[in-house]
């Protein structure tokens, strides 16, 4: 098996700081129950993974190969994730107040979603480190990319929706060869059940933040936006956070990269966008909790930001916290209208929890927290498509 340039060198708990070898299959800190974080010799990666020898790279995330966690070629599943562009927005930026706005259009990812940076990362490990059966509870995008790297990795998975879920997300995942199971209840009771069959089948669970490897591709938005611009730091990145692997990654990624002498100490302000039906972190943030207790029937027609409790609350708070950013919520309505504004201005089709982004960006102009003469990111962390059925 032909070896990667991966320097990975053990898991540490993002908690706890408790080490542990990265050669076995891991799910939460076994000593205090909080997310693992996979660690790399970042001296030894730096020596090859140079801005100049970034340039002649591959359009994918695997440009990042060093800081990445997959060992073997044969588990690189590659289906074209990554490297997604960065639009720029001006026309759009200038009917907002804030002309320097762009779009990183995360929809053109395998499945049409961010979601399939993490999965490739996280089932790629599973897959070399020996994992059997293949599970996920998911309200939408990220089954689909499981299914996907699942299928590319001729491994078994199996899915647990909430039955409200809708059709495209589940068709995708059965079309894909995932065996789907409907549940009637959240995405925490999808998670529920999901443990069951693990205790029971011994089944590996690939739930956000419950290994260490989906972060680690998550983080690849974040080595992308800096060397997109030219290895400038936007002033603001705003996201919108559901369990929160997107946020927490690209705070990740700016670590390392500063520790890689790829950038200096500059960080951008991290603003985290939830919907106000199911805004966990929002209120955590505005009592400035560590911890983000759960939000009580949970509702919003954006499914990725239906999660009422997040494993890695604490991480996205001291993200949001270290940056000088802040956490707010827009509501449904905002969302889907600015989704057609983005769409009519853009050309892009942005799914209800990119739009999200949008809708936060005015809010905080509005409020003075965002000065119009900023660069400021937005994510569209999906493609509207599979949301179809909200517009018509
Ligand atoms: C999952 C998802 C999110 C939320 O991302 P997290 O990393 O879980 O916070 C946002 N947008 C879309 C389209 C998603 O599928």
């Amino acid at each position: 098996m032909t070896a990667t340039c991966s320097t990975l060198t053990h898991l540490s708990c993002g908690r706890c700081g408790e080490r542990y070898d990265a050669e076995q299959l891991m799910n939460l800190c076994p000593a205090c129950g909080k997310p693992l974080l996979a660690r790399y010799d970042l001296g030894q990666a730096a020596k090859t993974m140079t801005r100049e020898s970034l340039r002649e790279r591959e359009s994918s995330l695997w440009r990042y190969e060093e800081v990445l966690p997959i060992r073997t070629r044969a588990a690189q599943l590659k289906l074209g994730e990554g490297w997604t562009p960065l639009v720029c927005a001006r026309a759009l930026g200038d009917e907002i107040g804030c002309p320097d706005t762009l779009i990183k259009d995360e929809s053109l990812n395998p499945t049409g979603s961010f979601k399939a940076r993490g999965l490739v990362m996280a089932v790629g490990r599973a897959y070399e480190l020996g994992a059997g059966d293949l599970a996920i509870p998911s309200a939408g995008n990220a089954a689909g990319a499981m299914s996907a790297y699942a299928a590319k990795a001729g491994m078994p998975a199996h899915v647990y929706m909430p039955e409200d879920v809708p059709a495209a997300f589940r068709v995708e995942c059965s079309t894909l060869g995932a065996e789907v199971t409907l549940v009637d209840g959240l995405i925490t009771d999808c998670g529920a059940k999901v443990r069951e069959k693990v205790e029971e089948y011994g089944w590996f669970d690939v739930s956000t933040l419950k290994e260490p490897y989906r972060i680690e591709g998550k983080k690849t938005m974040g080595y992308e936006v800096v060397e997109q611009l030219g290895w400038r730091m936007p002033d603001v990145i705003i996201f919108p956070t559901g369990g929160g692997t997107g946020l927490v990654g690209m705070w990740k990624a700016f670590e390392e990269m500063e520790e890689m002498g790829l950038i200096g100490s500059e960080r951008p302000r991290m603003v985290s966008v939830q919907s106000n039906g199911c805004a966990p972190m929002v209120r955590a943030f505005e009592q400035g909790d560590e911890f983000a207790e759960a939000w009580e029937g949970a509702k919003t027609v954006a499914d990725g930001l239906r999660v009422p409790a997040a494993v890695g609350d604490f991480l996205i708070l001291e993200a949001v916290r270290e940056s000088g950013g802040v956490a707010i919520a827009v509501s449904d309505e905002e969302m889907l209208s600015s989704a057609k504004q983005m769409g009519r201005h853009t050309g892009i089709f942005p799914a209800p929890e990119g739009a999200a982004t949008l809708a936060g960006q005015k809010q905080l102009l509005e409020s003075g927290w965002l000065r119009g003469d900023e660069t400021v990111v937005l994510f569209n962390t999906g493609s509207g498509l599979k949301y179809a059925h909200l517009w018509s």
